[in-house]
């Protein structure tokens, strides 16, 4: 092989993101992609099979879900190094969020090759637009775990996060996870649900925690489909009972330990990062009371 031999780039790896229901927003973009590479890996070759149709594309399909990354990865990286490019598509929305995709962009990265990012549908993003919260900043979850006991461990980990939480749920545990959003995080916050986005029966609604798992029951069409729930984050109100609740306790433990009051409140202040004016008030109270 001669000194200077550089082998041949890579042909892109596509990440396409697909409708969430409405085929009608399948990016002109997209279409062009997948109607002109070599390969698509698909999370489900027999689903994607019918939005190549409907679009006249005929590329060849070969399987990448989150059971065969690894392999899919290398077959990917092969086609790619054989000048052949690929689209890599999950069901629905775009790959790699809350789905199979981030071990094969991972590897063509690690091989020198180029990722070429579409964007496009995603369930997240399409329901925050719509939820009227304020989204400059947000946390996404994606889907919590499936038994209660570690669902509400995570919730308990989240509860902190003053902005939205966005999360992905399936219609089985809606109930579930609506109770122990309101159990963990507090009655007080709202609820923004979107259900079934951009399909048939689209639904929105807005309600209180403390409401939400009786207004899935009340009518078991709104617990069927795919949902987006977005949970308030803490707010300053939330934030101030529960700093008092701390600075009081600390006080307590604190005068009991004989400190004169003016240093027990500032280090139950310090400690809790509630107010010091106020527990220096509070504290004058429970000595007196003592
Ligand atoms: N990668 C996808 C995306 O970009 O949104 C998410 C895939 S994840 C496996 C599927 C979850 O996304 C569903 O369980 C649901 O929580 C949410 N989702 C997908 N389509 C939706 C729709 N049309 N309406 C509401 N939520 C949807």
């Amino acid at each position: 092989m001669p000194s200077d031999f550089c082998p041949p780039p890579l042909a892109p790896l596509y990440v396409v993101p697909t409708p969430l229901g409405n085929l009608a927003d399948l990016s002109a973009r997209a279409r062009e992609i997948l109607t002109s590479v070599s390969w698509v890996a698909a999370e489900d070759t027999r689903h994607s099979a019918l939005l190549l149709r409907h679009i006249g594309a005929r590329p060849r399909l070969f399987s990448a879900h989150a059971h065969n990354e690894q392999k899919a990865a290398e077959q990917i990286l092969k086609n790619l190094a054989a000048g052949e490019a690929v689209a890599l598509v999950t069901d629905a929305g775009t790959p790699g969020i809350s789905d199979p995709g981030a071990r094969i962009v991972a590897h063509v990265h690690a091989a020198g090759g180029r990722v070429i990012p579409l964007p496009g549908p995603c369930a997240a993003i399409t329901a925050l637009s719509a939820s009227g919260l304020e989204a400059t900043r947000w946390f996404f979850y994606g889907f919590l775990p499936a038994t209660a006991g570690a669902r509400q461990k995570e919730l308990a980990a989240l509860k902190h996060w003053a902005c939205p939480i966005v999360f992905y749920e399936a219609p089985h545990r809606v109930v579930e996870s609506a109770t122990d959003l309101a159990l963990i995080l507090g009655g007080e916050r709202r609820l923004f649900v979107a259900r079934e986005l951009t399909k048939q029966f689209e639904s929105t609604a807005v309600l209180p925690l403390s409401e939400a798992a009786n207004w899935f029951m009340a009518d078991p069409m709104r617990q069927k489909g795919e949902f987006v729930l977005i949970v308030t984050g803490r707010n300053e109100e939330e934030e101030s009972t529960e700093s008092s609740a701390a600075g009081e306790r600390a006080l307590q433990i604190l005068l009991a330990d004989g400190l004169p009051v003016r240093q027990a409140a500032r280090l139950a202040a310090q400690w809790s990062g509630h107010d010091k004016k106020s527990l220096y008030k509070r504290a004058l109270l429970m000595r007196k009371e003592r």
